[in-house]
């Protein structure tokens, strides 16, 4: 254990040196200081930033006086302010800006940053302290928003082992320090995976890559070296349309075994063992605190409350799921057939077949969609639909006042329409690069509240849109778009928080996906299409046929992504309910799939050797199923819509939504919350009705 002592080299003057432990200052409330941060600077500041939190804990747990809200919770929301502020660059250098340089540290740190939040959440006279307010609080109520922030912190402390004893504490670090370490190696073995496996292509194998593919694959082979090549790189966003469009059946196959086969690869990089130890390690730590497993350990403050009940709603589902993947293969075969391709459907035929099958049937082409779906309009979009709901305005602040990490990011001032003030500021990272974590997110560096004084919100969304050559618009596909406006309405969701501390902030799993689910919903709006859909040569908005193509093919190939995603959802279950003991990763996959009846002609959205939701941290363990928890209420919340006088652009239904469904955050039971604003729970029908699935009997 390392002892505060062992900082006592840090001192004043280090605390001055080090940008990254400075107080946020210039416009809009501070910002951060991104065009300073240094590698260099980040151990020292994490070491001191763990440092004066510590002393911030130490002065709660000496004072003499009789533990209160305010001489106990209080500071307690306030501790640590320093170290927060590191952990915004650090979380910006990890998913933002990864080198070899930086993971070296975060290899190192992983296991100092556990021993030191065990030193928190297993502080005696601290829990001691917020057990007695907490019991307190219980005879005599404290303001509603009080008693929710007591009522967490207890909950939290309790569900981490502040209650054990001294050998179980010791014993509940060891394994979280041990976890800490396995999840940083877990998540550097995917990326490393990503960034080793290129392929590269000649001229003669892109057949059926559209123009712009072509283009930025040869950008992105000469940037790496490999001049009059094409790259395919290892990530979704170049394996997916290559899949779809390429006419080079050998080569998909090659692209898509590499992609699923990431993290298991049998070589240094192979994530099976991690996994196996991951899982044990969860069990022995859930099983100090009489759980029987992981899952009911996490999901006793869910909103699904228990693993039963997402294992209910995923059954409920699965069935519709692989019986539609039947009808779509079928469908699939039928082209092959016409076209005498002598072929039986492989998983790396599936995306490819299913194009062909959405022209044929829908007469949709997806090349054409993406000519009217442009970066900068999206944007534009954002803004609209923003300003309709929410009331925002957002503005592009003066070039050079905000400090950014990289050239790319561009950010946004974003202000009440009516009364001019100020909301926060919207960081935009939108393309992808060396070193940046897969995928999309959002997330904050500086949440609402105002206990504290009131603070305003930075907020940021990161993508990994393929960075055109010089002068081509960003064309992107339906579905990415789509994830465009979900990670938005994070962000909104950041920014509409009215909640006074920031423990209210927090976000419940499998809730929180439902603010951004919502918000994909108003991409097909009239408003939207209209407006910012529009061609990106000719600037004609998006005709009234292709439109109507898009919604009649809404629910196309719902069999392959419901049950891709299924799989993950439900294998991340069975996972974390079974015995570890002896467990094997490969076989114990492989044999679920097949006990689900999985149609072997789709793979899981994520294989568990690169399931980084699941196993490089804890946020997501357990949690997968909540994208499609969080769906059933998004569904039920998009039919309210579809009946309100004014549709989409309801204000009345709007403001309701707003007031119950995003700004209380964490400060209003999930499940109360919804009921304030449907008048009732969602049932599962509006997103059967919505995926269309037929209604399962009652
Ligand atoms: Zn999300």
């Amino acid at each position: 254990m390392i002892s505060i002592s062992n900082y006592g080299q840090t001192n004043e003057t280090m605390e001055n040196n080090n940008i990254l432990l400075k107080e946020w200052t210039g416009p809009y409330g501070g910002v951060p200081a991104f065009d300073k941060m240094n590698i260099a600077d980040v151990k020292s500041a994490l070491e001191e930033g763990m440092r004066l939190n510590l002393l911030d804990i130490e002065a709660i747990t000496k004072n003499l006086s009789a533990p209160t809200f305010e001489n106990t919770i209080v500071p307690m929301e306030k501790a640590g302010k320093e170290l927060t502020l590191v952990f915004t660059y650090y979380g910006i250098l990890g998913g933002n800006l990864s080198s070899p340089e930086f993971r070296k540290i975060q290899g190192e740190m992983a296991p100092i940053l556990s021993e030191f939040s065990s030193k928190i959440s297993q502080n005696k006279e601290l829990f001691q302290r917020i057990k007695t307010v907490f019991d307190n609080s219980l005879k005599t109520p404290l303001e509603a928003d009080q008693q929710r922030v007591v009522q967490l912190t207890y909950e939290g402390f309790a569900m981490n082992g502040a209650e054990l004893d001294e050998v179980k504490k010791a014993r509940y670090a060891e394994i979280n320090k041990e976890l800490s370490t396995l999840y940083t190696n877990f998540s550097n073995n995917i990326l490393a995976d990503e960034e080793n496996y290129v392929i590269y292509l000649t001229k003669d194998q892109l057949g059926g890559l559209s123009e712009s593919m072509i283009k930025s694959a040869a950008k992105t082979a000469s940037d790496k070296g490999q001049e009059g090549k094409y790259a395919i790189t290892n990530t979704r966003s170049s394996m997916d349309p290559f899949l779809t469009y390429s006419t080079e059946r050998a080569l998909r196959e090659k692209v898509w075994k590499t992609y699923y086969s990431r993290g298991d690869n049998g070589d240094q990089f192979d994530n099976n063992q991690n996994i196996v130890n991951i899982l044990k390690l969860r069990k022995e730590r859930v099983g100090l605190l009489g759980f029987d497993n992981y899952a009911d350990w996490r999901l006793q403050n869910r909103m699904a409350k228990n693993p039963e009940n997402a294992m209910q709603l995923m059954n409920a589902v699965w069935p519709a799921a692989i019986a539609r993947v039947k009808e779509e293969v079928t469908d699939m075969q039928a082209i092959a057939n016409a076209n005498n391709h002598n072929i039986t459907i492989e998983p790396w035929d599936y995306r490819y077949y299913a194009e062909k099958v959405r022209k044929q049937k829908y007469d949709l082409d997806s090349d054409e969609v993406k000519q009217y779906l442009q970066l900068d309009k999206l944007t534009q979009a954002l803004f609209f639909v923003a300003g309709e709901l929410f009331n925002y305005n957002f503005k592009p602040v003066p070039e050079g006042s905000v400090p950014v990490f990289q050239e790319d990011v561009k950010v946004w001032e974003v202000t009440n329409k009516t009364t001019g003030e100020n909301i926060g500021l919207w960081y935009l990272d939108p393309y992808s690069r060396q070193g940046k974590r897969s995928g999309a997110w959002a997330n904050t560096y500086r949440s609402y509240s105002t206990f504290d004084g009131k603070k305003n919100v930075l907020a940021s969304n990161n993508s990994n849109f393929v960075k055109p050559a010089p002068g081509e618009p960003v064309l992107v596909s339906w579905d990415d778009a789509t994830t465009f406006l979900h990670e938005f309405g994070h962000a909104l969701h950041f920014f509409s928080a009215e909640v006074k501390y920031p423990t209210l902030n927090g976000g419940v799993r499998d809730y929180t996906e439902f603010q951004s689910q919502v918000l994909e919903r108003w991409l097909s709006t009239d408003k939207v299409i209209n407006q910012f859909l529009v061609h990106h040569k000719t600037g004609k908005p998006m005709p009234k046929e292709l439109i109507a193509k898009i919604k009649q093919a809404a629910t196309f190939n719902q069999g392959f992504s419901t049950t891709e995603y299924l799989a993950s959802a439900i294998m991340d279950m069975k996972f974390h309910m079974a015995d570890p003991s002896n467990i094997d990763a490969d076989s114990f996959e492989r044999e679920t799939l097949t006990s689900m009846n999985m149609p072997k002609e789709v793979v899981m959205r994520h294989r568990t050797p690169h399931f980084g939701h699941v196993f490089s941290g804890e946020g997501y363990a357990t949690a997968y199923y909540g994208y499609m928890w969080a769906d059933v209420l998004t569904a039920d919340t998009a039919e309210a819509f579809e009946e309100a006088p004014g549709g989409f652009y309801d204000k009345e239904l709007a403001a309701k939504m707003i007031k119950y469904l995003f700004a209380p955050r964490n400060s209003t039971d999930p499940a109360e919350a919804y009921r304030n604003f449907r008048g009732r729970d969602a049932n599962i029908e509006a997103l059967m009705r919505d995926r269309g699935f037929p209604i399962p009997k009652k």
